[in-house]
């Protein structure tokens, strides 16, 4: 906590901005992991007030997410791949859908490679309860073994997860129709 003090003393009161610190201080009280600041300061150097301070709170929260995943998973959920610059915190229920809390749950999260982060959010993938991958009819046979994907692939599917994964199937999956 005194490591996330001095981030904030660095973002806000190092530069003179009118953001009272007590405020920003209580609004991320409830974190804990560390902060990559120069991430942060390359976003916001030419923004303002509370333009700034939302920029802020989201780089906080993304880097905080992922994190989170990394710790969790270590490796891409479908295909297992574990370079880390390669993986990707994708949201189940989309982050924009998301509200402050759900965007950090760390159960509103799978960590995928590029390929699957894809398949995942652009919906031509999903899960059912038990982790069962669904494929969308709009991917070809052909293009499922391209990307490595078959109807053989389980996920864990905790209890917690899976409100998420039904507002997946039901909002970003492509055959949502006929569930
Ligand atoms: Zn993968």
């Amino acid at each position: 906590m005194i490591k996330l003090y001095h981030v904030l003393v660095q973002l806000f009161v190092r530069e003179k901005k009118d953001i009272r610190i007590e405020f920003i201080y209580a609004y991320f009280s409830d974190l804990s992991l560390d902060i990559d600041v120069k991430y942060i300061e390359k976003d916001i150097e030419n923004l303002e007030g509370d333009t700034r301070l939302s920029v802020i709170k989201a780089r906080v929260h993304q880097s905080d997410f992922r994190k989170i995943l990394l710790c969790k998973y270590g490796k891409c959920c479908i295909c297992g791949i574990d370079e880390e610059e390669l993986l990707t915190a994708s949201h189940i229920k989309p982050w924009v859908k998301s509200d402050n809390k759900e965007k950090v749950n760390g159960y509103n999260g799978l960590l995928l490679c590029p390929n699957h982060d894809k398949l995942f959010d652009s919906g031509f993938i999903s899960f059912d309860n038990k982790g069962k991958i669904l494929i969308s009819k709009s991917l070809s046979v052909e293009n499922q073994q391209f990307m490595n994907i078959s109807g053989d692939i389980q996920i864990n599917l905790s209890y917690e997860m899976k409100p998420f994964m039904t507002y997946h199937r039901k909002h970003i999956y492509k055959d949502k129709e006929s569930l």
